[in-house]
């Protein structure tokens, strides 16, 4: 009964403290119809404080960093990368780095003698050199990313490249270590 009298009081004064008082009760006694707000308006509200939350823990983890300095917003919206964009960006793929990181390996350099990371493969090693880019300085190199990933030439150069390293992993990782990737 006690609903109707505030909904009543509200309709009389109106204004957001009601509304406010209205919402702080249906959370303190659970009861969603007394909610002063509609269903929509909600959900836009539960999406930006997940959002919110989301955000935090991306500025704030730990794993992925180079990828939180290219995409540092989150979003619902896809980044519009495929798989070898991902891989290129993450360092996770058939890179000597990754696979000395899940002890695959036991160091990461490539068969070329250098650290095999993307990097490594997409600048300097001799084994890829048909996808070469420019080095990139230390301070430009996150420019340098964004803008392979957002010059179609480029993005399609670095997505061959990724399918070559994929392809022809025998050719990157030394024999001596692929025992440990392929037991038999
Ligand atoms: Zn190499």
């Amino acid at each position: 009964m006690w609903r109707y009298y505030e909904q009543f009081r509200c309709h009389q004064g109106g204004g957001n403290e009601c509304a406010d008082q209205l919402a702080k009760e249906a959370i303190t006694k659970g009861d969603p119809s007394l909610l002063p707000k509609p269903l929509s308006y909600l959900k836009v509200e539960i999406k930006s404080a997940a959002l919110s939350i989301w955000q935090d823990n991306w500025d704030n983890g730990e794993t992925d960093r180079s990828t939180h300095d290219i995409v540092p917003r989150v979003s619902n919206k896809p980044v519009g990368w495929n798989r070898e964009d991902i891989m290129f960006v993450t360092g996770h793929g058939h890179f000597p780095s990754y696979l000395l990181r899940f002890n695959l390996r036991t160091h990461d350099n490539c068969s070329c003698g250098e650290k095999g990371d993307p990097i490594h493969h997409a600048t300097k090693c001799r084994f890829t050199l048909s996808w070469h880019f420019q080095t990139p300085t230390v301070s430009l190199k996150l420019q340098w990313l964004k803008n392979i990933l957002t010059n179609n030439l480029s993005r399609t150069r670095l997505r061959l490249l990724m399918r070559f390293i994929c392809d022809e992993n025998n050719l990157i990782v030394e024999d001596n270590n692929r025992a440990l990737i392929h037991p038999d």
